[in-house]
């Protein structure tokens, strides 16, 4: 299910939120529906730094990538 990142041009909240067919969400914070969609929200795959600060990037490519991501351009997943 694609999941998408929205910022509300009213209040500045930034949330994420499924979105299903062509349903215009609102903010949940001001119920404004004044957003502004960013990226696929590749939150899962979280950028987590390990012990020491190192940053361990999946050099394996066969691996399913990120699950909100239909596309191979997200950059927050490394994916492209
Ligand atoms: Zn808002």
């Amino acid at each position: 299910m694609p999941i998408y990142e929205y910022k509300c041009n009213a209040c500045g909240n930034r949330f994420e939120t499924l979105v299903m067919g062509s349903s215009t969400p609102e903010c949940p914070s001001c119920d404004s529906p004044d957003l502004a969609r960013l990226m696929s929200a590749c939150g899962f795959v979280s950028k987590s730094s390990g012990p020491g600060g190192e940053t361990r990037v999946k050099s394996s490519a066969s691996s399913s990538s990120c699950a909100g991501c239909s596309s191979t351009s997200c950059s927050s997943c490394g994916v492209g």
